[in-house]
């Protein structure tokens, strides 16, 4: 349906004068030219060095691999406070945090904005979602709200931090705490949550989960992480994933094992590996990146941050932004949003739509007990954000000039397009 949407616009967009032909899109020339930007992961050669090592040692797997146990050192040693098993994907680690606290009841809030891949180890586990609408400023679960549905059947609270954004709540972490409910935080995307950023402290939760898949911060293929202070639940790692004892290398298999296999890949643990010295670096380029870029285009109307950019304890994995349809008189859904983002695409500018639908329409489980319209926040943002990825390094200045120049580009000649569609006779029909 979007799709025709879209292509009406087009249309009428070229037939109400041509001022707009130097869009690319009308057949312009783009900012970007192609090969200009570096794509995460950023491959380099030394990638190549670290999958040597792993050839080298004699060996391509086994949990405890001892390229595998010193990532772990040194991402224990990064963050601080915490133990750190690997797993096989990030999914595989919320998994197994949801299966350690699944004894607590029967349910898990979460928000309906939300990552089809982390809430399904919730059905996984045997436990039934209850979803909460999010605070549009940080994308993420609305506390109040979620507090709200603390009952003595839930058994735990399941926070995901979107886009690199770090979801605090406190108030729902402390109500949490009060009755017993697992505080477990998704942040796949925001490694940086695992550091002491509140105020110093460490954030208030139970288990996080981490993915070190290569679109994230450790850009390393496929991986994941159990992070937390619990030694029971790294203990519990093995009981999920290895059916035979092979941490210590015996040939004896486990009596208890659920028998996911979530074993890390040596080869994506030697690349992660490799980046977790730099990965201060990697978060200071990206913040950088994003804030520069921010200041160039943050006067254009309607255009909004997701969280604010300035704020230097984001993880910034991508740069999520929301255009404000009113301020453009643009009606409610998706089209407008499309529209800019296939401008600025044909542009050059990586820019992209993730999420279009709430979380439970794409589980096919339990899509029926839900109902989208009751959750007015999500589908706002839903239908408006869309994100810029490729500022990690190498990118620079110089790229988030280019990427500037284009939303400059774009948002001249924007005002025309809407007011020119509207003096068409017929209606706009998004
Ligand atoms: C990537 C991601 C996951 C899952 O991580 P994988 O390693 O791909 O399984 C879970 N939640 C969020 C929010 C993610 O972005």
């Amino acid at each position: 349906m979007n799709k025709n949407v879209n292509l009406n616009l087009e249309a009428r967009a070229k037939t109400v004068g041509r001022p707009e032909t130097s869009l690319a899109l009308f057949g312009g020339n783009p900012i970007v030219s192609p090969g200009r930007i570096a794509p995460w992961p950023a491959t380099k050669r030394k990638h190549l060095k670290a999958l040597r090592t792993v050839v080298e040692s004699g060996k391509y797997h086994r949990a405890n691999h001892p390229i595998v146990s010193d990532l772990e050192r040194r991402l224990t040693d990064w963050a601080g406070n915490w133990s750190v098993r690997a797993v096989g994907s990030g999914t595989a680690a919320i998994h197994v945090e949801l299966d350690y606290f699944k004894d607590r009841g029967n349910r898990v809030v979460t928000a309906a904005l939300n990552w089809p891949g982390a809430v399904g180890p919730i059905s996984i586990s045997g436990l039934e979602p209850v979803f909460i609408d999010v605070d549009l400023d940080l994308a993420g679960i609305d506390e109040g709200a979620a507090a709200s549905c603390f009952e003595p059947d839930v058994a735990a609270v399941l926070i995901t931090h979107l886009f690199g954004n770090n979801i605090f709540t406190p108030r729902l972490r402390a109500v949490g705490r009060t009755r017993g409910i697992a505080i477990i935080d998704d942040v796949c995307q925001s490694i940086g949550a695992i550091k002491n950023i509140v105020n110093g402290m460490y954030i208030d939760s139970d288990a996080l989960a981490l993915s070190g898949n290569g679109a994230k911060h450790l850009g390393a293929g496929e991986l994941g992480f159990v992070v937390t202070k619990d030694p029971n639940l790294i203990q519990h790692v093995d009981h999920v994933s290895l059916t035979s004892s092979s941490r210590n290398g015996a040939r004896i298999f486990s009596p208890n094992s659920q028998g996911y296999n979530y074993r890390p890949n040596v080869f994506s643990a030697a690349i992660a590996r490799s980046r977790v010295k730099g990965l201060d670096k990697q978060l200071q380029k990206r913040r950088s990146n994003a804030t520069l870029l921010w200041n160039m285009v943050e006067h254009l109307p309607g255009l909004v941050p997701l969280f604010d950019p300035n704020d230097h304890h984001q993880s910034m994995l991508n740069f999520p932004l929301r255009i404000d349809l009113e301020r453009f008189g643009f009606p409610a859904g998706p089209a407008a949003r499309d529209f800019v983002v296939k401008l600025l695409q044909a542009e050059g500018v990586p820019v992209w739509v993730w999420l279009t639908k709430p979380v439970f329409e794409y589980l096919p489980g339990i899509r029926k007990k839900w109902r989208a319209a009751d959750f007015p926040k999500t589908i706002k943002l839903l239908d408006t954000m869309f994100y810029v990825s490729e500022i990690a390094p190498p990118n620079d200045a110089e790229v988030m000039k280019l990427y500037a120049d284009a939303f400059h580009k774009v948002w001249e000649v924007l005002p025309r397009l809407v007011s020119n569609t509207r003096k068409l006779q017929a209606p706009l029909e998004f």
